[in-house]
């Protein structure tokens, strides 16, 4: 325990950090790509245009890896309310239909009846995008990609087996890929920041850390199984209120056992 909270503290203060230098870097890159920009519609040389249109991307490229670090390192803030994760579901399986390569099947399945979550969209839809996205980038030949969510109550017995779970009403997204897995050294650091095995410009490595550290807002936890060659999968446990999303959020921020 001693060793996952210096762990834990250690990944805040690298937060803050980067932050920090995100927050900078944003000051100087804006500018950047705004003078980039003029100057390839001022410059009429068709032979300079290959190289400001590498300057351009290059720092459009810097950009979104800086929006990036300042919404991992900000993470989790912002309203919430009784919320349905289907919706977010459905909205994302859409996405994937209309941008995913045509190889990659995409597959929803939502219990009846869900339970509703105490929660703000934007971080679940960027938390769940996150995954989706990981899954997708693990298909380089196409495959299947399902996602599946269902109510699930945390008994004793299973919280005694798992240390981040706690007794109560439990809503799982499974999202499960066929894709070229993970070796154990490799699952075990998935969830530091800035660890990423894709190339550079492709990942930045800090989608999992944001998952997590949503996630953990929640007060839920996430479980990951992997095998090399054959697809892995994430099991996102997130507290639910056994509420419809219409009741006034005062009774709700207790139920959901906010303000942890
Ligand atoms: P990034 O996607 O920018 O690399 P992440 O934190 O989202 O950063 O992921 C870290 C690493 O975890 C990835 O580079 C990849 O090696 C591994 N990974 C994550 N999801 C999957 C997946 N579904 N299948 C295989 N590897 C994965």
């Amino acid at each position: 325990l001693e060793a996952q909270f210096l762990r834990t503290q250690r990944l805040d203060s690298l937060g803050t950090l980067a932050s920090g230098i995100a927050h900078d870097l944003n000051n100087i890159l804006t500018p950047m790509l705004m003078s980039a920009q003029l100057l390839q519609m001022k410059i009429s040389d068709e032979r300079h245009q290959p190289l400001l249109q590498t300057l351009t991307n290059n720092t459009q490229r810097g950009a979104a890896l800086v929006k990036q670090v300042l919404s991992f390192a900000r993470g989790v803030e912002g309203k919430r309310t009784i919320l349905q994760i289907q919706h977010l579901i459905l909205e994302i399986k859409q996405f994937a239909q209309q941008t995913f390569p045509k190889n990659i099947e995409f597959k929803a399945e939502i219990e009846p009846n869900l339970w509703t979550i105490f929660g703000n969209a934007t971080q679940l839809h960027q938390m769940l995008i996150n995954l989706v996205i990981n899954a997708r980038d693990a298909m380089p030949n196409g495959g299947l990609l399902s996602i599946k969510a269902e109510n699930f109550y945390v008994d004793e017995t299973y919280a005694q087996m798992n240390i981040d779970a706690s007794v109560g009403p439990h809503i799982i997204i499974n999202i499960q890929d066929t894709g070229i897995g993970m070796s154990p050294e490799i699952l075990d650091r998935i969830f530091e920041p800035f660890f990423t095995t894709k190339e550079v410009g492709q990942g930045t490595g800090l989608g999992l850390s944001t998952v997590l550290g949503i996630i953990k807002s929640y007060g839920g936890f996430i479980n990951v199984s992997s095998a090399v060659g054959k697809g892995t999968q994430f099991q996102v446990f997130l507290k639910a209120v056994l509420q419809k999303p219409v009741q006034p959020t005062e009774d709700l921020e207790l139920l959901a056992g906010n303000g942890e």
